[in-house]
Parts: structure tokens; sequence; C-alpha cells
């Protein structure tokens, strides 16, 4: 017995968040910690919820006019220096290759940060005519960042897997509805495939992405009360489209500079995905990701065994037919109670159990992972049943979370009130802002919460006429928030 309780959860979620998602990260076999800080090793668990995220993202993307591409992991540092934002924003996280074998370089070589400097000049290259715009390529690779802030596995890793998308398009107008576009497939990856709602917004100028116009994001709330960004679409005007000569010939032969965006979701999202809807038990998922939606075990005596695991397995077979990613657990040396709790850890949406009586009266029965509720069904209408407690199962992830972000954001009108707001209860205040960083900075400073964004939509009036800080009139809203 005490084996089987060191397979479990010991950390908790509500007390200590920080060692139970490392708990969780671990026990459920997603990840492990690399020997080098701040890297970690993606185990197939793990990794097959990346590729759920990248096959919706990816299908979007085609959908829309986006090729994928591969570019090279190092960017010569004549490249990255071409556009000076990004070497100030990124510098004192690239990591550099100085030699190869035994030969010294003679020039430093990045290790890509992001991949604008290297991608750049090549759309430079093959846009010509305003016919070749817009141009989509997307590449799904890893990057390298030194971060200098503690490191968590998904949410920040110094090397972290993800998809970059780089377009060029022949107005302003053009290029924002770009930026909009994809930040609108991120959303629904959150809502539609992760069961989380969303905050859309932009970030504040001093936080934009390096040489970018305008960062727009996603952010998630974690139920401790920190906001995640969890995606970022930026439209970043003509500083690249300058700095790498991106020009196109318009329909009267003038030379014109396209506008340029990028976009980026990383592995962070699976990092929100654990910590919103996992528990004491381990993790939670959606059946929109989970590698294995459904498991069906059986539970037998001697007598019963072979008349139990037939029915299961002509079950399995039926839902695996009608589509459903099922497994039939009947491993002979462990109990169906240690078989529950190991499904619970994993995160399989729902169980179905299958004794003697489900046999001889034709049903099953149904257990929700989120809550534990059960149904029973009958046998004849199973697949329908299951389709139906998927469905359910969905929901009540999504309304638990959708409860969470709707009962934490909160206004505040003066500096006293937006420390003590975020200080009891974490989550988002809403406050005025002048739009000076100094205010942020100061807030920054004695509760570590930051503006994470600002509403998307210029013209919005402020929710309070002055700057919640220092009382000057306000410009924007402000929703500052304690970050991941
Ligand atoms: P950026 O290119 O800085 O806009 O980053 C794109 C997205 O990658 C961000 O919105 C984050 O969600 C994610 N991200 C940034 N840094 C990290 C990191 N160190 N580890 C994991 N994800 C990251």
């Amino acid at each position: 017995m005490s084996g089987e309780q060191e397979l479990g959860i010991t950390e908790s979620k509500e007390h200590n968040p920080g060692d139970w998602y490392a708990e969780v990260v671990q026990k459920a076999g997603l990840a492990d910690y690399a020997p080098m800080g701040g890297f970690i090793v993606t185990r197939p668990r793990g990794y097959a919820l990346w590729e759920g995220i990248q096959s919706a993202l990816d299908g979007w993307f085609k959908e829309t006019g986006v090729q994928n591409a591969y570019f090279p992991l190092f960017i010569p540092e004549s490249y990255l220096e071409r556009e000076k934002d990004v070497v100030e924003g990124f510098d004192p996280e690239v990591a550099w290759v100085t030699q190869g074998g035994y030969e010294e370089l003679e020039e430093r070589l990045a290790v890509r940060p992001t991949s604008e400097s290297i991608i750049t000049p090549f759309i430079a290259r093959w846009v010509r005519s305003h016919r070749d715009l817009p141009l989509r390529v997307n590449q799904w690779c890893s990057v390298v960042r030194w971060e200098a802030t503690d490191t968590k596995p998904f949410f920040r890793t110094k090397e972290f897997l993800w998809q970059e998308g780089h377009t060029a398009h022949r107005d302003h107008e053009d290029a924002w509805a770009e930026t909009m576009r994809r930040l609108d497939q991120y959303e629904r990856l959150y809502t539609d495939v992760l069961a989380m709602p969303v905050l859309r917004g932009q970030k504040p100028a001093h936080d934009k992405f390096p040489g970018a116009d305008t960062t727009t994001t996603v952010e998630a709330l974690m139920p401790d009360g920190k906001s995640v960004q969890a995606g970022t679409s930026h439209h970043l005007g003509t500083s690249f489209a300058e700095a790498y000569d991106v020009t196109y010939a318009d329909e009267d032969e003038e030379e014109q500079l396209a506008h340029t965006t990028s976009w980026g979701v990383s592995w962070r999202a699976l990092g929100a995905l654990v910590m919103t809807h996992s528990d004491d038990q381990g993790l939670v998922l959606p059946p929109t990701i989970a590698p294995t939606q459904v498991v069906c075990v059986p539970i037998w005596q001697e007598d019963t065994r072979e008349e139990v695991l037939d029915y299961c397995g002509e079950l399995v077979d039926d839902l695996e037919a009608a589509g459903v990613r099922v497994d039939l657990d009947d491993r002979d040396e462990r109990n169906p109670g240690f078989k529950f709790n190991e499904w619970e850890l994993k995160g399989v949406p729902l169980r179905i159990e299958v004794g003697p009586n489900e046999v001889s009266d034709g049903e099953v029965t149904l257990v929700h992972r989120p809550d534990g509720e059960t149904e029973v069904a009958d046998r004849d209408d199973l697949e329908g049943a299951v389709e139906e407690a998927l469905d359910t199962v969905y929901a009540k992830l999504y309304a638990a979370a959708e409860e969470t972000l709707e009962s934490n954001v909160r206004e505040a009108e003066s500096r006293d009130e937006i420390l003590g707001t975020i200080g009891r209860h974490g989550g988002y205040v809403e406050t005025g802002w002048c739009g000076e960083e100094s205010c942020e900075a100061e807030i920054k400073e004695q509760i570590a919460a930051e503006i994470v964004m600002v509403p998307l939509d210029d013209e919005e009036p402020p929710v309070h006429d002055e700057c919640g800080v220092c009382g000057e009139t306000a410009e924007r809203t402000a929703y500052f928030a304690r970050t991941y």
C-alpha cells in the first residue's frame, strides 16, 4: 500500500501550488527535469498534449493561408543587429555559439530567441510585387531564451517549443487584420480545446515585443490568482520591413514598404492547462486534448473474469469504431482501486466501470474525472452516452474556469485599493492609468503585480477618470495582476 501512496499526489493545490504543480507534471508523466537548470525533458504523455495543440492550431493556420517552413536554429550576429530593438530587447537572454569543433567562429551565432531576424530577410527576397502579398510562413520549432527569472516546467523554460508565424502585407490595415486573425485563433485554442476562457488585450507600450507597433495578448487567470501571458500576436508595422528591406512594387510599379506581423504560442499553454484544471488527485484534462479520453476498468472475481472481459472487449471495440480514444485496462496484477487512482492521476476524463452486475443488466457505469459524478448508461446506447458524458466533462471544466475568471476581475480606484485587492485576492484589478511606466513600477515594487494588458480598442474610455496610482488624468484602463 505504501508504494501506491507514493504514486499519488502528496502536495495540496490550494496550499502549495508551486510544489503541487511540479509533482503533477512529474507523476502524471508529462515531463522530467533535465540536468541543466531551466530545461526539461518532455515525456510521451506531455508531448502528446503538445501534439494536440499543434494539430488544432496547424489546421486553422492552413485554412487561413499559412504555409509551414523551417529556418536555421542559428542567426548570425550581423543579422540580429539589423533591427536594433530586437538586439536590445533580447540581448540579456541570447545564448551564443562562438566555436564550431576546434575552430573559433569568425562571427558569433545566436541560438534563435525568436526568428524575425532570419525569416524577414528571406521574406524580403521572396516578395517582389503586390501579387506576392500577403505572404505567410510559420515554423514549429524550439527557441532558447536564457531566462533570468525562476523557471517552471512549460511555463518558463530556457528552451521551449512553440510556433512562430511571420507574415508580410501590403498595408497597415491588412497587417492589423492578420494580427487579429491570429489572436482570434489563440483565443479559440483556449476556449474550444483547452476549456479555458481568456482575456484579450494589448501590452502597454513599455512591454511590447521589441520593435513591434502593437503587441496583442491573450491572458489566462490561474487558480492561484496569477495571470499567464498565454499567446501573443504582434503588429510589427514597418520597422522590420525597413531593417530587412521588405519592399514590393505596387500596381503602378511604385516601390512600397511592406507591413509585417509575427505571432507565437508556446508550450506554456500546457502549463496553463495543467494548472487550471488539475487537482489533488492529479492531472485533469479536457476530452478534446486527452490522449486517452476513456478508460474501461473491468471488475471481476475469478468466476466472472471471462464474461466481464468479453463484455469490456466488445464495448471498447465499439467505442474505438465510433472514434473515441479508449483504453482497456485488463492488467491482472493490479486491483481496480489501484487502476482508478492511476487513471485519475493521469487525467483520463471518463472512466467506464464494468462488473458482473453491469454485464447481467446490459449497462455500464460512467465516472467523470473532474468531480467523480457517476451515471449508469445502457450498453445499447453506449456511444451516445459516452459522447454526451465527454461533452459534459468539457462543459464542467470550462464553467469552473469561467467562474474563477469572472469572479476575479475587480475595480480599484486608488493605490491602496489596488495593493489591497491584489494582495488579498490576486486576480485582475481594473483601474484608470495615466500611461506612465513609473506608476506601474510603483505597484510592481510593492506587490510584484504589473499591467498585463490594456484594452485593444485605443478609443475606449478608461474605467475611471483618474489614474489609480498617481491621480493624474487617466488615458487608458489598465489590468494589473501578478504573473508567471
Ligand atoms: P514572444 O515572442 O515574447 O511574444 O513570446 C511568445 C509566447 O511564448 C508568449 O506569449 C509566451 O506565452 C511564450 N513564452 C515566452 N517566453 C517563454 C518561456 N521562457 N517559456 C515558455 N513560454 C514562453
